[in-house]
């Protein structure tokens, strides 16, 4: 039996303040008492000083309670005239340990293409960062019956660039894009049926990578849905963005996973 320590990231996508990490923090600070969970946060880029910070001073406080950070995109680059970007290496200098590829956010508005997403998998694993790799099926997808071959289809490109191994060392995150942001999340059979999918076709290729990879859901998570999504067998916590900007939901959330 592996044993997956749950998981669960708030991605602030564009919202949030330095306030919000010392609110978070201090509710951290009297309440999270928990290593049962990793909780990770995505902040905006110039907010990640501003998390590493309060992270410092309340370390002690934290009472073994692991929170790390993540960023949420990174250039598939190192260094260089590539104005406005991040590379891995400037992330991992900052004390991320995380970083979010793939969001569909970023695939369908910043035309991030499923080969630079395998770029930018690579990059991070490469500067030392732990991908959450987001792969999801848009509405009319699912309601042609393409599910399986759109995640398939994600996870492929992403393993023939960096082979299966490189699972060894990443997070998935199963975010259907009907799902992400309009308040109607999947119901825990669909989370279900579609994270043993991903771990089926892992465990293909390795077992042992297929039975210890951490699959989370993402997909409009609130305290009184979380509880029945991850219970879910193959379901290992959730990447949050509305709610992990409230730092009582987002406390709540991590409470019951
Ligand atoms: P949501 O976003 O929880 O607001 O639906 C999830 C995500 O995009 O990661």
């Amino acid at each position: 039996m592996a044993l997956r320590r749950p998981m669960v990231a708030g991605n602030w996508k564009m919202n949030g303040s330095a306030l919000l990490a010392q609110e978070l923090f201090k509710k951290f600070a009297a309440k999270l008492n928990n290593d049962a969970v990793e909780v990770v946060l995505c902040p905006p880029t110039v907010y990640l000083e501003s998390v590493r910070q309060q992270l410092e001073l309340h370390r002690e406080a934290l009472n073994g309670s692991i929170v790390r950070m993540g960023a949420q995109n990174l250039s598939q680059h190192d260094f260089g005239a590539y104005t406005g970007e991040i590379s891995g290496g400037m992330l991992t200098d900052v004390g991320c340990k995380y970083v979010i590829i793939g969001h569909s956010e970023r695939r369908r508005m910043y035309g991030e293409t499923s080969d630079v997403v395998a770029e930018k998998f690579a990059a991070a694993q490469k500067h030392g960062l732990t991908p959450i790799l987001c792969v999801g099926e848009s509405g009319p997808a699912r309601e042609a019956r393409r599910t399986f071959e759109v995640l398939a289809e994600e996870l492929d490109v992403v393993i023939e660039k960096n082979g299966t191994m490189a699972f060894d060392n990443a997070i998935i995150a199963y975010e259907p894009l009907w799902a992400v942001g309009t308040g109607k999340s999947a119901t825990p059979e669909q989370a279900q049926e579609v994270h043993a999918f991903i771990r089926k076709r892992l465990s293909e290729v390795s077992p042992f990578i297929g039975e210890n990879i951490r699959i989370l859901y993402g997909g409009s998570v609130t305290p009184s849905n979380a509880a029945d999504l991850f219970a879910q067998p193959d379901v290992d916590g959730g990447l949050i963005g509305g709610a992990s900007l409230n730092s009582t939901e987002f406390l709540s959330l991590c409470a019951i996973a």
